[in-house]
């Protein structure tokens, strides 16, 4: 930039004149109960889905004592399909508050209206700046990412010491006037230009001194969030047959990894399996080995399963009787039910060893549910014919040796698990 050129404010300001967005519903009326409802709504959602919305809400709730006298219920229907709920919640919590506490009007103080649920330091400022026209600074999703570029602010900004020095400079470059339409041009330069994939660095009015692109290293900010090592986890998989060479399988809990389908039992790592599945299930086992560990990698653990090879001491072909949840199954003769993709193929890949000649059916089966945490499957219903064992489970005993998959371990990691 030459000297003599206007700042960055002067040439954003300028950009903004012409380029920037000024009929958006918010803005005109501007009130700080139009700002404050835009900008909350704003968080996590883009302006073309917000409008719609925020004029429904406005025409039944125009002012916070009526959004503040009206039932959460009737919120919350407004708020349908717009998603993160909470928001809706403290949007209520936040106009009672304001009715309340500051008779109806949003209070022109920082730390109070940072006060209001919902409300953190960047909104507060973005309401106070476009409604009273104060010199509060922002830092939203779209100004950290112009002004990593343009500073060349090196770091992830969710580590604290990054998003630091971002606030010095979002306050540095304030001007000293029109603070509520600098406010709306340096989001709607984030929105518009500087994008997160290809910036329009040809129309930036900032570009002159924008380091990143003088270095030409935009592609580098902001940095994205490091990745987390992904946990690892260990479990026995019990393959428990009978003397026709039958399966015992088990329908696993409805929520958490692999909700409601069958699969073969799955035992902590460290228990004596023969002893547990005495105490689980009331047989008795001889153990012929373990077989070689196989891993599956969900989205937030990696799996090691290690199968246990077991034989049922004796015959209980004669005492079986129906148990919903337990079955024996026949790789050859029945029909495959529902089975977590690893364990469906860890089946496949043993019957392959234990009679080579027989044709091996693609492991594509619809029976292979390829995601590793499902809704309880239709498929299951599909379940073998055969009848259960003389398994007696007893909810005492049958904790003992849950596997650390169980429900109780797994149950958030479990119900976020990759789909493919
Ligand atoms: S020059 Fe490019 S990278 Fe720099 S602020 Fe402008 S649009 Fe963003």
């Amino acid at each position: 930039m030459a000297a003599g050129e206007p700042d960055f404010a002067g040439r954003l300001l300028a950009w903004f004149d012409v380029h920037g967005r000024h009929d958006l519903p918010w803005q005109s009326p501007r009130s700080a109960y139009r700002v404050w409802l835009s900008e909350v709504m704003l968080q996590q959602t883009q302006v073309a889905t917000v409008i719609p919305y925020f004029e429904r809400f406005l025409a039944r709730f125009p002012d916070f004592t009526a959004l503040a006298a009206a039932d959460i219920d009737e919120v919350l229907a407004l708020w349908a399909g717009l998603g993160y709920y909470a928001r809706a919640r403290n949007l209520h919590a936040a106009a009672k508050q304001v009715a309340s506490r500051h008779r109806g009007e949003m209070p022109n103080d920082l730390e109070a209206v940072q006060a209001l649920p919902g409300v953190g330091r960047s909104t507060a400022a973005a309401i106070l700046a476009q409604a009273y026209g104060a010199r509060h600074a922002i830092l939203d999703g779209n100004v950290k990412r112009v002004l990593a570029r343009h500073a060349a602010v090196p770091g992830w900004p969710g580590e604290p010491k990054v998003a630091a020095r971002l606030w010095a400079v979002s306050e540095r470059l304030l001007p000293q006037t029109r603070l509520a339409d600098y406010t709306q041009a340096i989001m709607d330069l984030g929105a518009t230009l500087c994008t997160a994939r290809a910036p329009a660095c040809e129309r930036c009015p900032v570009a002159d001194d924008c380091v990143a692109r003088r270095d030409e290293r935009v592609a580098e900010f902001p940095a994205s969030k490091p990745a987390k090592a992904r946990p690892f986890r260990q479990a026995q998989l019990l393959v428990i047959e009978n003397a026709d060479g039958d399966l015992l399988i088990e329908r696993r809990p409805p929520s958490g990894i692999w909700g409601g389908l069958w699969s073969l039992p799955v035992l902590d790592p460290g228990i004596e399996p023969a002893a547990a599945v005495r105490d689980r299930y009331g047989l008795a086992v001889r153990k012929l080995g373990g077989l070689q560990p196989f891993r599956h990698a969900f989205t937030h653990f990696e799996l090691e399963l290690t199968p246990q090879r077991l034989r049922l001491v004796t015959d209980v072909g004669a005492a079986v009787h129906e148990q919903p949840d337990q079955r024996w199954l026949n790789m050859r003769r029945d029909p495959l039910p529902g089975l977590p993709a690893p364990v469906l193929q860890f089946l496949l890949r043993q019957r392959a060893v234990d009679a080579p000649a027989a044709p091996a059916p693609s492991p594509t089966s619809p029976n292979a549910h390829p995601d590793p945490c499902p809704e309880p499957s239709t498929a299951s219903s599909s379940a073998p014919k055969r009848k259960a064992s003389t398994a007696r489970p007893s909810p005492a005993t049958s904790a003992s040796g849950s596997s650390n998959m169980s429900p109780s371990r797994h149950g958030a990691a479990g119900s976020r698990t990759r789909r493919a």
